[in-house]
């Protein structure tokens, strides 16, 4: 097993990663209580594989459970699934001290957190994520949301969980579409600022996506590494440090919005085009070289995510496209950052470009 601390000034909560914890992950959350209770939020994907196996590791600690399983996908992340959760803590009998489970992806993840940052004013929560999204990504963090109609993740809190635990053996079942979108995350980390490590991605992400168990771990590990140190430094993202997690945000904010939130592109395969969009708009304004934004094109293409707009599916102009952007939660003033870089691994923020010119590189692209 691998611990690593996400360190926030005088609070930190532990990150324990390794094949099979979820099977004793009783041992780890029972210190952790006040009283021998706790309560399980999974969905309906995730519960038949791994909800037993908690309830269990739980239970043989003296811990009395109760579980809700929600419907899987987007649309629990919502005001509905937020009454619903809220209410059903409620008629639990949810106290303060109280540390609600929450397992299973990014969904699951956010949904939970945002609603035991409200109900009683705040609980404590804990992350068992089972997707690669939500193990390289959205566990570890804080950040919490619900969608809403004007938008995704506009309802929301900082709530820090007190424990992730993470269980790289849960990948086994994930659907490789699945796999494949929290991938193009892990590959994120090492274009944000870690060049050996998207090296690293070129040799052995395609053995990753193919189940090999060693590498697996070592990218879970490396990026949850990333993620801590890059929240440990700006928690609130008040700073452009954590908004370099964004890198391939805005261009795929656009491609998402464009195809409406669909199972037509996942998030990470929107993250995935559009940190090739990013590379190329960099080459294009003298900032990168073109062979960088070449080999990332590439290293997504070879694994089969999308690397274009055409590969993404999106035919849309670049005027449409980029008025996406401007709806996007990260606009500051009316200018929308965006992360450019130099190179592999040499990621920055900026606001120097206009939508205009994104509109006018994005119609080059077609
Ligand atoms: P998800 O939670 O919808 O999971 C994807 C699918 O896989 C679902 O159908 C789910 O039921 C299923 N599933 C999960 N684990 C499984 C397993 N082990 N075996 C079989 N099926 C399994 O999606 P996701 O990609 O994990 O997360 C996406 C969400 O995360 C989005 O809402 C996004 O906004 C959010 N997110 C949040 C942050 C953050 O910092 N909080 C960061 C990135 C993304
Ligand atoms: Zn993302």
């Amino acid at each position: 097993m691998e611990r690593l601390t996400v360190e926030l000034g005088n609070r930190s909560y532990p990150i324990l990663i390794g094949d099979g914890l979820l099977g004793e992950v009783g041992r780890h959350v029972a210190p952790l209580l006040k009283r021998p209770r706790t309560m399980i939020v999974t969905d309906a994907h995730v519960a038949p594989h791994y909800l037993d196996r908690v309830s269990a590791a739980l239970a043989a600690e003296g811990i009395t459970v109760s579980s809700l399983v929600l419907p899987a996908g987007e649309s629990s992340k919502s005001w509905t699934g937020l009454a619903r959760l809220t209410e059903w803590l409620i008629g639990e009998g949810v106290e303060r001290s109280d540390h609600v489970v929450a397992l299973g992806g990014g969904v699951i993840g956010d949904l939970v957190g945002f609603a035991c940052s409200i109900v009683k004013r705040g609980c404590a929560f804990i992350q068992l994520p089972t997707t690669l999204l939500a193990q390289v990504d959205s566990s570890v963090g804080g950040k919490t949301a619900i969608n809403v109609a004007a938008g995704k993740n506009l309802i929301g809190a900082f709530h820090q969980p007190a424990l992730v635990v993470i269980d790289p053996a849960t990948l086994a079942t994930l659907p490789r579409r699945e796999l494949g979108a929290g991938y193009a995350e892990v590959v994120k980390y090492g274009l944000i600022d870690d060049g050996d490590f998207f090296a690293w991605c070129e040799a052995n992400g395609a053995a990753l996506l193919a189940g090999d168990a060693a590498a697996r771990a070592h990218a879970i590990a490396h990026s949850v590494a990333a993620k801590a140190r890059i929240v440990a430094a700006d928690e609130r993202e008040t700073q452009d440090i954590r908004a370099l997690l964004n890198l391939g945000h805005s261009f795929g904010h656009a491609l998402e919005a464009e195809t409406g939130y669909s199972d037509r592109l996942l998030h990470g395969e929107a993250v995935a085009a559009g940190m090739v969009l990013a590379h190329q708009f960099s080459a294009a304004n003298g900032l990168c070289p073109a062979e960088d934004a070449a080999r990332v094109r590439d290293h997504l293409a070879s694994v089969d995510l999308p690397h274009s707009l055409a590969s993404a599916g999106i035919n849309t102009g670049g005027a449409d496209l980029a008025a996406h952007m401007t709806h996007d939660k990260k606009m500051r003033g009316g200018k929308l950052p965006l992360i450019l870089t130099r190179g592999i691994g040499q990621s920055f923020v900026t606001e120097d470009y206009g939508l205009d010119a994104v509109a006018v590189f994005l119609d080059g692209q077609q």
